[in-house]
């Protein structure tokens, strides 16, 4: 395979696109989380991620494939067209890396070793998505983020004002304890 294509395209301008689908990634996330995953179309893949995983995968990580087919498509896209194109699957391809970092490494310990951030943003991010899994279930949630995290307090805030529902504390929460 030749990359010869990218050579048609200022660099800099790519990388600067890609860094842009990164945040408009971040963007989409928030609201394809909070209003299809927990929404009735998408929370019947999402409910799995919300309850103890069973084995390697659930059914959640479908969300991943779709995302991973979308970028396989526009970096094709890319190289057969409009060289922008393939910056788009670029950024979206960096969104993913990071989505798997801090979500399914730091915060749910899908790789082989412990990282607990503690202190700084990270663990503000950590925290935050903890609290998103402090409540049962579809509704209530708080924190629909993967790279942007509110105030802990915010969203304690938020969690309190919700008393009519079962809040756990974040650390017996199941689905997040490693096994
Ligand atoms: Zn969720
Ligand atoms: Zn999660």
């Amino acid at each position: 395979m030749s990359f010869e294509f990218l050579t048609t395209f200022p660099v800099w301008q790519g990388l600067l696109i890609a860094l842009g689908v990164v945040v408009a990634m971040e963007i989409t996330a928030y609201a394809v989380h909070r209003w299809v995953m927990h929404g009735p179309l998408g929370w019947g893949w999402h409910a799995s991620h919300h309850e103890p995983r069973e084995g390697m995968f659930e059914r959640n990580d479908l969300y991943a494939v779709v995302f991973a087919f979308i970028a396989t498509g526009l970096f094709m896209a890319g190289a057969l067209g409009p060289v922008w194109l393939w910056y788009v699957g670029l950024g979206t391809t960096m969104y993913g890396v990071l989505y798997f970092i801090a979500h399914d490494g730091l915060v749910h310990q899908r790789w082989p070793f412990r990282i607990v951030p503690k202190g700084g943003y990270m663990q503000r991010l950590y925290q935050a998505h903890r609290l998103h899994h402090a409540v049962d279930g579809r509704d209530g949630c708080v924190s629909f983020g993967f790279l942007y995290a509110p105030p802990i307090r915010k969203l304690k805030a938020d969690l309190k004002s919700k008393s009519h529902l079962r809040v756990r504390d974040p650390d017996d929460v199941p689905e997040l304890q490693v096994r």
